[in-house]
């Protein structure tokens, strides 16, 4: 497993990291599994933000007797709330859930605590203003927290949290459909007719830039989530290049980009991680990224990510689950049945949406899930 050292430290990090997202459909023996199979051959990073009390029981149980060996990025402004996923300012949720988290793995110490998921000038003034902030910095001096960071999708925010003094670490999405998305692709096509294009100054939007090359400057450590799009980019059906990736090519892109510590990947089963694991592996031609370039149409805004955002609902729906259904359903002429069966068995469906759209004021893509539960809702009957 390669490693890399962080730009503040000796502290050495996989450049493979566990995300949670998928922990909440393994069992315990799954889970156990999965962090055996990780941890022997030296992932040494997990990002946790799931709120889920069941999940971060199995997680603490998975790494009992090896918190040493594995980093954590705790996110603070992540909770559970009628049994869904909450993003939350207020100070006493805040601290309710970050505790609980310390309680249920085990541990009296967060590697990387990580304020949850900031992308607007207003919520950046909320997490300053509202006591986030001042938790954190507190946490910190008193070494519970042993580093600060933030996970954003928005470099201009992004580039405002880095400023802070503390700040040492960021989670940030990066792939190559969200660096393109505002760059002017002629300039794209130009320089895929040269033999030595620079992709970094001639592809990547001028804000991403600007903020990547602001981490690598003042030592703030990138850790990548959505190095995927949250599936889309592995899709020839959805990718906005026309053509699937592999997730070689994915990971090596985000690997490639200044700052940059490790990618962070979520995981259904141990099949998946070691067909990751082979990263190390697979040979630069498996890796190489370069024809994704020349390519067209590269905007992603109004993909759904699946990243679970959106939530809470206050009609339960599990928006990101009935979009998966959807794009999966709409991606064939007729609806599969197992498709339609999954759907059939979500505690919720479409149907039961009362356009109240708070869960489009939440999502970081632009979502328009009010229109897309009108589609679920024809195209499933419910
Ligand atoms: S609707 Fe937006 S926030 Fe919700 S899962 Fe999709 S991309 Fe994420
Ligand atoms: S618009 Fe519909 S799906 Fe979105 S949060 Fe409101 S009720 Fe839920």
């Amino acid at each position: 497993m390669e490693m890399r050292k962080s730009a503040r430290s000796d502290e050495r990090y996989s450049t493979l990291g566990i995300g949670a997202e998928h922990l909440e459909d393994l069992n315990q023996k799954e889970t156990d599994a999965l962090f055996d199979e990780a941890m022997v051959v030296g992932v040494n990073l997990l990002d946790f933000y799931m709120p889920a009390p069941d999940v971060r029981d199995r997680v603490g149980h998975a790494i009992a007797g090896r918190r040493d060996q594995i980093k954590i990025q705790g996110h603070l402004g992540a909770m559970w709330q009628n049994e869904q996923y909450k993003r939350t300012r207020n100070l006493d949720e805040v601290k309710r859930s970050f505790e609980d988290l310390l309680t249920r793995l085990k541990t009296d110490y967060i590697d990387i605590g990580m304020i949850h998921y900031v992308d607007t000038e207003p919520d950046f003034q909320k997490v300053m203003d509202g006591g986030t902030w001042d938790y954190a910095t507190e946490l910190k001096k008193s070494g519970v927290i042993k580093r600060l960071g933030f996970s954003s999708h928005d470099p201009v925010i992004a580039k405002k949290m880095a400023e802070l003094p503390e700040m040492e670490v960021c989670m940030f999405s990066i792939n190559p459909a969200y660096d393109m998305e505002n760059a002017d692709i002629t300039d794209i096509d130009r320089m895929i007719e040269g033999k030595d294009f620079d992709l970094e100054t001639a592809q990547i939007s001028p804000k991403r830039l600007d903020f990547y090359a602001y981490c690598d400057a003042h030592n703030i450590d990138i850790t990548v989530m959505k190095a995927f799009g949250g599936g889309t980019l592995l899709d020839s059906s959805r990718s906005p290049f026309g053509q699937g990736m592999n997730i070689y090519q994915c990971m090596k892109y985000a690997l490639d980009k200044p700052a940059v510590l490790s990618v962070i990947l979520g995981f259904e089963s141990v099949s998946e991680l070691k067909e990751a694991l082979r990263y190390d592996a697979v040979p630069d031609a498996e890796k190489d990224y370069s024809e994704i370039l020349t390519l067209r149409d590269f905007s992603v805004t109004g993909r759904c990510m699946y990243c679970g955002h959106c939530q809470p609902c206050p009609v339960a729906i599990d928006v990101a689950t009935v979009n998966k259904f959807l794009d999966l359903a709409e991606a064939h002429d007729s609806v599969p049945e197992t498709v339609a069966g999954h759907y059939q068995a979500l505690a919720h469906h479409a149907s039961e949406c009362i356009e109240c759209g708070s869960c489009e004021r939440n999502c970081p893509f632009g979502v328009k899930v009010r229109e897309r539960m009108k589609r679920a809702q024809a195209i499933f009957g419910e």
